[in-house]
């Protein structure tokens, strides 16, 4: 392939339909199960001539191995490597986008040149941009209330903890037997309800976790739409993840005319075109664009 960065906005070499008929990218609802990952010269089949490419990718399961303490993940050997060398690479930009905090993800991943969003994009810095999201000063006090009201009532239950990111919260339960699992969810929705928090927030599902956001029309789609229209308009977008949450990043790359890339098992349902087993699996076709 050959690419370099802004120089064509061309790579769309007919309308969605038209590729789709002719393409191994599907337009993917929730109702289609993804394609097996067929490789990078299927994925890139649609771009003609010159592009560049938007690689975005969350953190947890999917760069990193889903560990026990999420306090203690880091990215996968040799994804360090990788990582550096593609955001180097003429033609590619690269970004993480999680749901830790954006201080948390900047310290483990420690990289220079990469675009950084953290708090489910709530908060984003790169070369050339930095972004808050405008709404969320004020949800800040009732979130820190929310936090210490859930530290509280869940102080019996083991293994379960409360991590203030700021601008949302995560309550983990990894570590929890599956018994206080329904337990767990019914305190947190019940919390979240009371006044005078009622309505400002909202409750998330990911992997042994629970999110508790504020109220705003915001999410990894919509950082993946500010990232690409802010930095790199005219790029390929691409967006890994393994979670619920990324599921309207997948959306936001497929209506930019790129694709999205589950990472899981098969059988799982979701919006992604494409299908990848595993973060083993991640770092191993992430090291097949290096070196294409
Ligand atoms: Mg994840």
């Amino acid at each position: 392939m050959t690419s370099h960065v802004g120089s064509s906005e061309g790579y769309l070499r007919e309308s969605w339909d038209e590729f789709a008929r002719s393409s191994q990218i599907r337009r993917m609802t929730e109702t289609n199960p993804p394609t097996d990952f067929p490789g990078w010269s299927a994925v890139f089949g649609r771009c003609a001539g010159e592009f560049a490419v938007l690689l975005l990718l969350d953190f947890d399961g999917t760069l990193s191995d889903i560990v026990q303490d999420p306090a203690m993940a880091v990215l996968r050997k040799g994804n360090t490597r990788t990582l550096n060398m593609l955001s180097s690479k003429p033609g590619y930009a690269v970004g993480i986008v999680s749901g830790r905090s954006l201080e948390d993800l900047m310290e483990r991943v420690a990289l220079p040149n990469l675009i950084y969003a953290g708090n489910h994009g709530m908060e984003i810095q790169a070369p050339g941009l930095r972004f808050v999201h405008p709404d969320v000063a004020t949800y800040i006090p009732g979130l820190a209330e929310i936090a210490s009201r859930l530290r509280l009532a869940l102080a019996e239950i083991p293994g379960a903890n409360v991590e203030d990111k700021t601008l949302t919260l995560t309550v983990h339960f990894r570590q929890t037997p599956a018994q206080y699992h329904e337990k767990i969810h019914a305190l947190v929705g019940a919390i979240v309800q009371q006044p005078p928090m009622f309505g400002r927030y909202r409750i998330t599902h990911a992997k042994a976790a629970i999110e508790v956001r504020p109220a705003v029309d915001w999410h990894k789609g919509r950082a993946l739409e500010l990232i690409r229209s802010r930095l790199h308009p005219h790029a390929f977008p691409i967006y890994i993840g393994d979670d619920r949450t990324d599921e309207d990043a997948f959306k936001a790359a497929q209506d930019a005319g790129g694709c999205g890339i589950f990472v899981g098992p098969a059988g799982n349902t979701t919006c992604a075109n494409f299908r990848l087993d595993s973060p083993a699996a991640v770092s191993a076709a992430l090291a097949d664009l290096v070196s294409r």
